[in-house]
């Protein structure tokens, strides 16, 4: 296939790029560089694509630039460009996740029905639609057809986008599927992430700064496990909308436990909850294993082992 993969220098969409290559597709990249985390790392994780002569690099800027070159004869179009983070999506920057996570997919959406060869356009789309289940569907497994019900500016806007995809499959019959992500980490995680943040201050022998009481759980979903579902939805006639969660619920109290076995003692220091924080995810995962054969493989123990072993290596470089 020549795929088309959006948010190609990113965390996710680096991953998923690697694989799509060693599948024996053909991937047009495109990313615009954001400075939401340090170009460094971007740079670090094209470094094996940058050899690919199946691969290759356009810098645009989906909010912006004409799409129409970038979705010539492509026949399905991996959309993992975003702005991410929840704390962030407050106050001002808020323009910034309406530029690049709404308005880019619109524009992408737009480019890709006028084109007419796109099979399949499939969207990273988040647990953060659901919100905070506390308050919404009880201490139970988060399924497609729960309440959406975002608890910050961050899952307002992945809705919105994924509402788009909807609309667009509907009225002009684009095939577009939505892999609702739970918190996927493993090496290249963003700095900004929980992962990120513990293992680089555990390295460091700094405290690890924990938000709340440390009970908070979330689905843990390994970069491989999201990469494989995108695959699953590219060769699965499936549309619609899948959650795509690890397979286990752990609190962060238990991943500090475990990071403690894998990487070095632990010292947290408590931190009161941030506006948009949610108290738990987990993913009800039957529709993706129904229709796209998804099934999470990589347990917590394995995924944070090698996620610590790549920030090992890294280490002077994270900021
Ligand atoms: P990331 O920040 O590492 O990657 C996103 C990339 O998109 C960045 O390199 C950025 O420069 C690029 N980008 C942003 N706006 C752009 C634009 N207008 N034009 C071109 N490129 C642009 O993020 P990630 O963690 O890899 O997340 C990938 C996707 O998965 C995002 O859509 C995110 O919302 C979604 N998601 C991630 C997680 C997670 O746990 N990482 C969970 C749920 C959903």
């Amino acid at each position: 296939m020549r795929c088309l993969v959006t948010g190609v220098a990113g965390f996710i969409g680096s991953h998923l790029a690697e694989r799509l290559i060693e599948l024996g597709h053909e991937v047009l990249g495109v990313d615009r560089f954001t400075d939401y985390y340090a170009r460094e790392l971007k740079e670090g994780n094209l470094a094996r694509l940058r050899g690919e002569p199946r691969f290759s690099l356009s810098t645009a800027d989906l909010a912006t630039d004409d799409l129409r070159p970038l979705l010539s004869g492509r026949e399905v179009v991996f959309h993992q460009a975003a702005q991410a983070g929840v704390r962030p999506s407050w106050g001002q920057s808020f323009e910034v996740y309406l530029r690049d996570n709404v308005l880019a997919t619109q524009r992408l959406l737009e480019a890709a029905r006028a084109h007419g060869h796109v099979r399949k356009l499939v969207y990273a789309s988040s647990s953060s639609v659901y919100g905070d289940p506390s308050g919404n569907t009880g201490d139970v497994p988060m399924h497609e057809s729960s309440r959406t019900v975002p608890h910050s500016p961050y899952g307002v806007t992945k809705l919105a986008a994924e509402q788009l995809c909807e609309l667009y499959r509907r009225n002009f019959g684009l095939p577009t599927i939505s892999l609702r992500y739970f918190t996927v980490y493993g090496p290249r995680q963003r700095p900004d992430m929980a992962f990120h943040r513990f293992i680089a201050a555990v390295l460091k022998g700094e405290p690890v700064r924990v938000y709340g009481d440390g009970e908070q759980t979330r689905d843990f979903t390994y970069v491989s496990d999201a990469v494989q579902a995108n695959v699953d939805a590219m060769e699965s006639g499936a549309v619609g909308v899948f959650n795509i969660g690890g397979g286990s619920r752990v609190s962060l109290n238990d991943a500090l436990g475990l990071l403690g076995e894998l990487a070095g003692p632990v010292r947290v220091e408590r931190g009161e909850p941030q506006p948009g924080d949610v108290r738990r995810t987990w993913a009800d995962t039957a529709a993706a294993r129904a229709a796209l054969r998804y099934v999470p493989r990589v347990p917590l123990r394995e995924g944070l082992a090698a996620q610590v072993a790549w920030q090992t290596r890294r280490l002077g470089l994270c900021r």
